[in-house]
């Protein structure tokens, strides 16, 4: 059965806790395993992170974040109207971060994709960015 919620926050970083507790009880609902749901979990908050951290960079934006499941896969789909990403390609290679003086890594995009089956990103500079991933849960997952 498809199941599907979409939910909508200001970009302050409290709620990055608070969406990827919303993942993990989305996820929860399918039965995964705990590595799924860790999985799911962890990348849905790299994703709103970036959101809150480099779209807006000030609490009066808004993120959202869209949870589908259907036939095993679970789909998050994270946006923001922000900043926007100047060359995509680049942004994704592991290291790169244009916030080295705020600690760190450049790791959010190579986590996410470590982590889902599939991770793709549209941006433009000053419009905003979305980023969707997929990841199709084990056999036994409903
Ligand atoms: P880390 O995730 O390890 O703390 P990071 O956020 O810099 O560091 P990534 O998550 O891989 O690393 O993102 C790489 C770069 O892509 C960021 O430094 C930023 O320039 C850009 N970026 C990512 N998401 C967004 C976004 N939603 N809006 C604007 N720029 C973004
Ligand atoms: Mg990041």
């Amino acid at each position: 059965m498809k199941n599907v919620l979409r939910t909508s926050f200001p970009s302050i970083s409290k709620n990055e806790a608070l969406a990827r507790g919303i993942a993990a009880q989305f996820t929860a609902l399918l039965d995964p395993t705990v590595e799924e749901l860790s999985d799911i979990r962890t990348a849905v908050s790299e994703a709103v992170t970036n959101a809150i951290v480099h779209g807006y960079g000030h609490p009066n934006g808004t993120v959202t974040m869209e949870l589908t499941s259907e036939d095993g896969v679970v789909t998050a789909v994270i946006s923001d109207e922000g900043r926007g990403i100047e060359d995509i390609e680049l942004a994704r290679k592991p290291f790169f971060t244009t916030m080295p003086e705020a600690e760190r890594a450049g790791m959010g995009f190579a986590v996410m994709e470590a982590f889902m089956d599939s991770v793709s990103v549209d941006s433009a500079p000053g419009r905003g960015t979305r980023v969707t991933m997929k990841k199709k849960l084990g056999e036994n997952a409903r």
